[in-house]
C-alpha cells in the first residue's frame, strides 16, 4: 500500500521525513504546494495548484490533503514534525475523523499500525497501537537520519483542490525578520542560547556577540520569551525551535525537560551557569560554573583575541 508524503520543503528534515515513510514498505508519493515541486526518491509528486498556496494556509493544505487521501486512499500520510507538519495533519484528522500520532520515531504498517512517539516534550518514548484507515504520521525532527535525495526529481501531477472560504481564514499575511540575522535558528551550527539568568533584554548583547563571533544564532529559554525579552522564534523548546546544532552554549539556563527537549539533538552542549546543581548540567557536555556577564565577554575576548593575534 502506498504512502502520501507532505513535502513542505526540501531539506533534511524532508530526507528524514521520507527515510521513516520508506520503512512502512510500498511505493512513497509526496504532496507538495506553493513553491516546493522538486521532490526526488518518490514515484510521483501530486502538485497543489492555487493562489492559496503562496503563503502558509494550514486549513488549505489539510483540505488538499484530504483530497488526495479521498482519491488514492493510502496506507499512511506522514509529514515533518514540524509546527507546520503537526498542524496539518492535525487538521487532516479532524476533517477525516481519524488518529494522529504526531512526533514518531518509528513506525509499521499493519491493522493495527504500530508507533513509537515521543511524549512529555521527548522525555519518554511510548509504544501506541493505532487502528486507523489511514495511519496519520508525523516524524520527530532529528531522530533518524536521513536519506540523501539522489537520482532525478520524480515526475509531477498538477492538481487543484476544491477549497472553501473556510480553508482560507488562517493565513500568513506578514513576514517579520528573525532576530537571527544570516542564519536561522533551525540551521544554525552553532546556537548560543540564554535564559533567566540574562536578567534583562538587554542582557542578550553579549550573547549576540559571541553569536556573531561564531557565525551562530541566538536561542533562549521561555522565561526569557514570556518575559518579552526576545521573540518567540528565538525560542528553543518543547513549545518553540527543536534544533540539532553540532554546538550548543546554554548559558543561565536551568534545563527544564521542556527546554531540552529542543536542544537534546545537539551533538555537544556546553553550559555556563551559576549553579553547580542546575539539571542542564546532566545533559551538557561541557560546563563553566560562574556567572554569565563575566564568562560569555571572556569567551568572546579571547575569540577575538585568536583572530587577531
Ligand atoms: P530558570 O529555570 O529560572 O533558570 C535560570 C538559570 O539561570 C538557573 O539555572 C540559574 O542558576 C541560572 N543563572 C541565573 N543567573 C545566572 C548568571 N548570572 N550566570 C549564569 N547562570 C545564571 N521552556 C523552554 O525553554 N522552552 C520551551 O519550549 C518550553 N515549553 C514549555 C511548555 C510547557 C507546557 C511548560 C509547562 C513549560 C515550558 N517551558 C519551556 C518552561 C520550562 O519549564 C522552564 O520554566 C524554562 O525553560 C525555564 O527557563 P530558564 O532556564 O531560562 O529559567
Amino acid at each position: 500500500m502506498a504512502t502520501l508524503v507532505y513535502v513542505e520543503e526540501p531539506g533534511d528534515l524532508t530526507q528524514q521525513t521520507l527515510a521513516l515513510a520508506r520503512s512502512l514498505g510500498g511505493p512513497l508519493y509526496a504532496f507538495t504546494a506553493g513553491d516546493t515541486v522538486a521532490v526526488s526518491g518518490v514515484e510521483m509528486v501530486h502538485h497543489a495548484d492555487a493562489d492559496a498556496f503562496r503563503s502558509y494556509a494550514p486549513a488549505a493544505l489539510a483540505r488538499a490533503l484530504v483530497e488526495l487521501v479521498e482519491a488514492h486512499k493510502p496506507a499512511a500520510v506522514v509529514a515533518a514534525g514540524t509546527p507546520r507538519g503537526n498542524e496539518v495533519l492535525a487538521r487532516v484528522a479532524a476533517i477525516k475523523d481519524l488518529p494522529f500520532a504526531a512526533n514518531c520515531t518509528a513506525f509499521e504498517s499493519g491493522r493495527p499500525g504500530s508507533v513509537t512517539r515521543t511524549r512529555w516534550g521527548g522525555s519518554l518514548l511510548e509504544e501506541a497501537r493505532v487502528h486507523a484507515e489511514t495511519l496519520l504520521l508525523t516524524v520527530q525532527p532529528h531522530s533518524v537520519q536521513g536519506e540523501p535525495a539522489s537520482g532525478e526529481p520524480a515526475p509531477v501531477e498538477h492538481f487543484s483542490p476544491s477549497l472553501r472560504d473556510e480553508d482560507l481564514v488562517v493565513t500568513v499575511r506578514e513576514r517579520v525578520g528573525s532576530s537571527a540575522g544570516g542564519v536561522t535558528l533551525a540551521d544554525a551550527k552553532v546556537v548560543v542560547s540564554c535564559g533567566r539568568g540574562a536578567g534583562s533584554p538587554e542582557g542578550f548583547g553579549i550573547i549576540e556577540e559571541l553569536a556573531g563571533l561564531l557565525g551562530g544564532a541566538v536561542g533562549c529559554s521561555r522565561a526569557v520569551t514570556m518575559a518579552g525579552w526576545r521573540p518567540h522564534t528565538d525560542q528553543v523548546g518543547q513549545t518553540g525551535t527543536k534544533i540539532a546544532p553540532d554546538v550548543y552554549i546554554a548559558c543561565g539556563i536551568s534545563g527544564a525537560t521542556q527546554h531540552m527537549a529542543g536542544c537534546k539533538g545537539a551533538k555537544t552542549i556546553l553550559a555556563i551557569n551559576t549553579d553547580p546543581e542546575a539539571p542542564i548540567l546532566a545533559s551538557a557536555d561541557y560546563a563553566v560554573i560562574g556567572d554569565l556577564h563575566e564568562v560569555v565577554p571572556a569567551i568572546s575576548a579571547e575569540l577575538r583575541k585568536e583572530r587577531t593575534g
